[in-house]
């Protein structure tokens, strides 16, 4: 038995910022892995347009190939879409039992985060560890779940989720911006791994 971090997204593509806080998830919660999680369809993302599974996944086995600790999990691509986290995290535990999962949550995801499908459930499933994201107040996103949730409830799921704030430096890109720079025809080296800057740029991905 060990504990496994869990980073679920659209990976769209998979960047730096990823992989530097999932290196440090693992590194400070004594983790044995991170397992990437590409959705198919995120529930959050259900009106938005994403590139191809398997290109998805491709770029994101070149990115992890040089490091151990970082897995990919192709599970929510096998399960239909949406992909509910509660689903996922029930499959792992049955694929996995005995293991101790944490959840990476980025602060952009706290405006929603307390919507999530059956997520009194889920709060009692798996234990979150939050991730902060330039540009996005933390608090706000706090006060925004203790509310959402209300009551006892949304007060110690406020006050556990401030204090699983992980130690990792502020990394500012997101996919959003990557995509702009390959539209536009700019360089990505500084954003993602060599591997998946070529992986783009062969086969003409965000023209
Ligand atoms: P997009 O710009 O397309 O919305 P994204 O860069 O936010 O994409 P996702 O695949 O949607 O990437 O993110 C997966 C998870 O990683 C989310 O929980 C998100 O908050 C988190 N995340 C993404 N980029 C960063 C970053 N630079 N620092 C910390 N967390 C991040």
């Amino acid at each position: 038995m060990g504990t496994t971090i869990l980073f679920g997204g659209t990976f769209d593509p998979v960047h730096l910022g990823h992989l530097e806080t999932a290196r440090a998830a693992v590194t400070t919660r004594g983790a044995d892995h991170c397992r990437f999680i590409p959705a198919r369809v995120s529930p959050h993302k259900r009106n938005v347009q994403s590139t191809a599974a398997e290109d998805r996944l491709a770029m994101l086995r070149l990115a992890i190939a040089a490091d151990p600790r970082l897995v990919v999990e192709e599970v929510e691509l096998r399960l239909p879409p949406p992909s509910y986290t509660i689903d996922t995290l029930e499959t792992l535990r049955r694929q996995y039992p005995g293991e101790r999962w944490i959840w990476l949550l980025g602060a952009d995801q706290l405006t929603k985060f307390a919507q999530w499908h059956r997520i009194e459930e889920l709060l009692g499933l798996v234990e979150f560890a939050l991730l902060a994201r330039p540009g996005v107040d933390l608090e706000e996103g706090l006060t925004t779940v203790e509310a959402s949730l209300g009551g006892t409830l949304g007060k110690t799921t406020a006050d556990r989720l401030r204090g699983s704030v992980v130690a990792a430096p502020l990394v500012d890109i997101s996919a959003t911006e990557i995509r702009r720079h390959c539209a536009a025809g700019e360089s990505i080296a500084d954003y993602v791994p060599p591997a998946v800057a070529e992986y783009i740029a062969t086969h003409n991905l965000y023209r």
